[in-house]
């Protein structure tokens, strides 16, 4: 049996390693891999036809090469299968069904009554099935299910260990879903999630160490150091909203004054109430119109918001040093009046000069990030991690 595991572990690595020389690199002839990945030509011809042949990857149109041979690209068939994201927040989830680069096909948002984890997964097991309903697919295009929660996870067992909002502690969410989907789930950190799923395709791709700062109703960052997650030792890291910013604020974690109490979505709004007590009531919608339209205290609250936010992600990048900080969540809503003084403290405080700064747009990118859980195993092949009933009894990596 040991040997057996090896050869298709080695099997595994070389499909790893060509699959995503193609996805970083866009289409590649054979003698182009077989350069890129130090494979024989031999090896490559082998793993090349079985991966057509499976349907993973696509010969493209022959381009007329030098002396005139005519080397034919190959293209990964993106649309060969299916990843579905799930984003659990408080109020509802957010789901969306992929193809393999995480392109959205299909998304549905349903509520939530209660945060009991049964009802969670019932909510989030009833979405996927209207997901894959909605796609026209059929179960066995589905690589698996990912899904994003804030708090602290444990993605290797597929345990949340903690999430104040929802009163959660080891709570075994990827275990539970998987005994009501026939899918392999995997649960991380959705600014994990969000990371990973701009590392491989969004504005962190091809980049070895990337900073995904996603600030909303909390603030998380994810972390891509030599091409891996950064999960630190307990499964904590980019635990980024609960950095020490001023007193006088209780966090929804029990300390006073972490940073998500003056910059989340709820500090910003009891900021604006405490300044403006004809805000009373608005949501952090009506603040994002009132900073739009010039209100002089929104946009006071938020160039307040953006100095202390910048001060903590300039202290991120001395600490981490990453290539590349990409912004995302729906604090993007706020626009230049956030992103372009954080731009000139980093500009100020990066010791080694100031960094490229992305700004994702997207209002998706939650949900994205979830679904690229799932297609980062697909294209790791990893064996490990993950929740499956049936991973007891085969290799279901291997088979994807
Ligand atoms: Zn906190």
């Amino acid at each position: 049996m040991k040997l057996k595991g090896d050869s298709s572990t080695t099997r595994a690595l070389n499909r790893r390693l060509i699959l995503n020389q193609i996805r970083r690199n866009g289409p590649m002839s054979r003698s182009a891999l077989t350069a890129a990945v130090g494979l024989s030509p031999a090896a490559v011809t082998f793993v090349t036809a079985e991966l057509i042949a499976e349907g993973l990857l696509v010969e493209g149109e022959a381009q007329l090469g030098a002396a005139g041979r005519r080397p034919i690209p190959l293209e990964i068939d993106y649309a060969s299968k299916l990843s579905l994201g799930i984003k659990v927040s408080v109020d509802n989830i957010r789901g969306v069904i992929t193809d393999l680069s995480t392109r959205i096909i299909g998304e549905v948002v349903l509520p939530l009554a209660d945060h009991a984890p049964d009802t969670v997964v019932r909510v989030v097991a009833a979405a996927t099935d209207h997901l894959v309903a909605e796609a026209g697919a059929t179960r066995d295009r589905v690589i698996g299910v990912g899904l994003a929660v804030s708090g602290q996870v444990d993605a290797e067992k597929g345990i949340c260990r903690q999430e104040q909002r929802f009163g959660w502690r080891d709570v075994p969410l990827a275990g539970l879903l998987a005994e009501l989907l026939d899918v392999p789930v995997w649960v991380d950190n959705d600014a994990n999630a969000y990371a990973v799923s701009q590392h491989l395709f969004g504005h962190g791709r091809g980049r070895h160490s990337i900073a995904a700062i996603a600030v909303g109703r909390g603030i998380g960052a994810g972390l891509v150091s030599n091409s891996q997650l950064h999960r630190g030792a307990s499964g904590a890291a980019g635990e980024f909203g609960h950095s020490f910013e001023q007193r006088g604020r209780r966090c929804e974690c029990g300390r006073d004054g972490c940073l998500e109490t003056w910059c989340g979505d709820i500090g910003l709004l009891q900021t604006w109430r405490e300044r403006d007590p004809g805000s009373d009531g608005k949501d952090i919608n009506d603040l994002a119109a009132a900073v739009a339209a010039g209100d002089p205290v929104a946009v006071a609250i938020i160039e307040d918001s953006a100095q202390r936010l910048g001060r903590h992600v300039a202290s991120l990048v001395n600490v981490f040093d990453p290539e590349i900080i990409v912004f995302g969540g729906e604090g993007v809503r706020f626009g230049r009046r956030l992103i372009d003084p954080i731009r000139k403290l980093l500009g100020e405080y990066c010791y080694s000069g100031p960094r490229p700064i992305a700004i994702d747009w997207e209002g998706t990118g939650w949900a994205r990030g979830a679904a690229a859980l799932a297609v980062q195993h697909f294209f790791n092949f990893e064996a490990t991690g993950g929740y499956s009933p049936e991973r007891k009894d085969k290799d279901h990596h291997r088979a994807a």
